[in-house]
């Protein structure tokens, strides 16, 4: 339901954590986050309200790193639990991802996953891009073009925004037929399912169009669509009222 990414230098779990605040009112189930540190990935999920990511995060506090994903979510694929709540991740525990929609073909994927040997842990649609992801990357070592290649298999609509322990200055996100803004910083970038995650740090705001894939670093963003040309990027100013 809110998606929130960053990249920077700031506490990625403290910009994500308000982030999401910020999205509260759109409604949700369950809420969680992914930060990358110290070369791994870790993750913290809960149902229920954020307070109980909170919570999570004073008994089992993450390591601090400056690049992290949050999400909260709004079931429609398994139960509203912890184990259902986003971030997902691959065997390994290096990719992690949050969606936003429904993938349509998510059980003819998990089937095939399943198959060559992966271990599904949620009842969730949106599972199988974490372990698709792990293996588009291990073999093109490269989160943004692993996501290009995963968005291309996907039917339905997604917006999917993910981090790699192997990858670790970059979020990529990915969007069809559900919204995805970019905030863009100075020395800092913003990934968000809405501006009002992000504008108490930037107004500059770029509009993710229908099939495309963000990367984003700390000195920049770039856009693709799923074939890897170079999209046309739609910059706007946020100029409405930050406390609306
Ligand atoms: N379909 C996904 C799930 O049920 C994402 C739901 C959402 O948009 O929050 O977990």
């Amino acid at each position: 339901c809110g998606i929130v990414g960053y990249v920077g230098a700031q506490s990625a779990l403290d910009v994500v954590i308000a982030g999401l605040k910020r999205l509260e009112y759109r409604g949700y189930d369950s809420a969680g986050v992914a930060v990358l540190a110290d070369g791994g990935l870790a993750a913290a999920k809960k149902a229920g309200k954020l307070l109980n990511l909170e919570k999570e995060l004073v008994d089992r506090p993450l390591p601090s790193g400056s690049t992290g994903i949050g999400h909260t979510r709004w079931a429609t694929h398994g139960a509203p639990n912890d184990a259902n709540a986003h971030p997902h991740l691959d065997n390994a525990g290096r990719v992690a991802v949050v969606h936003n929609g429904i993938i349509e073909n998510f059980a003819a994927l998990r089937a095939e996953l399943a198959e060559r040997g992966h271990d599904l842990a949620s009842d969730t649609d949106t599972e199988v891009v974490a372990h698709l992801l792990a293996e588009e990357f291990s073999s093109c070592g490269e989160l943004t073009e692993a996501m290009r290649l995963v968005c291309r298999r996907l039917d339905g609509a997604f917006t999917l925004v993910a981090v790699h322990a192997d990858d670790p200055d970059v979020v990529v996100g990915a969007r069809r037929n559900s919204p995805l803004v970019v905030g863009v910083g100075d020395g800092e970038a913003f990934l968000a399912s809405d501006v009002a995650a992000f504008i108490a740090h930037t107004r500059s705001a770029i509009e993710l169009g229908q099939d495309q894939v963000v990367e984003l670093r700390r000195d920049g963003v770039t856009v693709t669509d799923f074939d890897g040309a170079p999209a046309e990027v739609r910059s706007y100013h946020v100029d409405w009222d930050a406390s609306a």
